[in-house]
């Protein structure tokens, strides 16, 4: 638990499964407000909003898609409506489409990269203008990926999209380092959440991808969340433009684990 977290407001984009949903929970554990966001899955939210009230916090839920400019400014208006002010804006939502990069239609590419990429802008575009209007030392935490650093065949649309999201945070943590706004990405490496639910059902896909974790597992979307927390408490104070990778070593280049090469 960080203390100075405590009656903090947060807004998590796609709070109602997987990470956003743990990061909210995690929020809520830290006594903070939580805006959580949701795009189709209602009933997800509320489940979210219900154990952030539970871990005693408090969460109210919005519908917004992260990819247009009204749906952040509804999310920053229902923070200041509900809780007057916010403090931390986690950009988390996203999504994945698989296909060979000479079949992927136009469409499927500019919806990857709306929501990826471009919901991940407008999220800190939002942010920041509230921040600097306010003269306040605000903190985002954008989702990145393993795969901001690790390309990824078959899914080019998101692997183009977590590196422009790698070298945004790092941009905009040094624009505004000098107002005390704090920017930083998490990278996710294989996590048990619903993007998963298809690939993990499948035991050998599931046993394939634990092969490429040198810890030997799947990760806990709670253990996404303890870094969202340490990221947004002043525990991590001297830390910006970083992306702090939570993937059981994935980035490690584990095709050399027993000194192959
Ligand atoms: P998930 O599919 O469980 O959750 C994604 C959430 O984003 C959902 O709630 C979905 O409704 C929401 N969303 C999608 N489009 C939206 C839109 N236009 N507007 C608002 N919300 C929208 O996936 P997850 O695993 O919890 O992923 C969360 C984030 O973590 C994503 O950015 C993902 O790329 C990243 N990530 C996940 C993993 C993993 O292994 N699970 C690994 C690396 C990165």
């Amino acid at each position: 638990m960080y203390k100075d977290l405590n009656n903090k407001v947060a807004i998590v984009t796609g709070g109602s499964k997987g990470i956003g949903t743990a990061i909210s929970e995690r929020f809520g554990k830290e006594h903070m407000s939580v805006v959580i966001n949701y795009h189709s899955d209602e009933a997800g939210a509320k489940e979210a909003a219900e154990t952030v009230e539970k871990n005693g916090g408090k969460a109210t839920i919005v519908q917004a898609d992260v990819s247009t400019e009204e749906g952040n400014q509804a999310l920053l208006q229902a923070a200041l409506d509900k809780y007057g002010d916010v403090d931390v804006w986690v950009n988390n939502a996203g999504m994945e489409k698989k296909s060979p990069t000479h079949e992927i239609s136009l469409d499927d590419w500019q919806r990857v990269i709306a929501v990826d990429q471009t919901g991940v802008f407008l999220g800190s575009k939002t942010a920041l203008k509230y921040f600097r209007e306010h003269d306040k030392a605000g903190n985002i935490i954008n989702m990145s990926s393993v795969h901001e650093q690790i390309p990824w065949p078959t899914f080019a649309s998101y692997a183009a999209a977590k590196g422009g999201v790698k070298l945004f945070t790092k941009t905009i943590a040094m624009e505004y380092a000098k107002y005390g706004i704090r920017v930083n990405a998490i990278g996710p490496g294989a996590i048990n959440t619903p993007i998963n639910a298809k690939k993990f059902a499948d035991k050998e896909q599931y046993d394939q991808t634990v092969s490429m974790v040198p810890m030997d597992r799947i990760g806990k979307p709670e253990e996404v969340a303890a870094g969202a927390a340490w990221l947004a408490s002043s525990e991590s104070s001297y830390v910006t433009g970083i992306t702090l990778f939570i993937d059981g070593g994935m980035t490690l280049y584990p095709a050399f684990k027993d000194g192959q090469g």
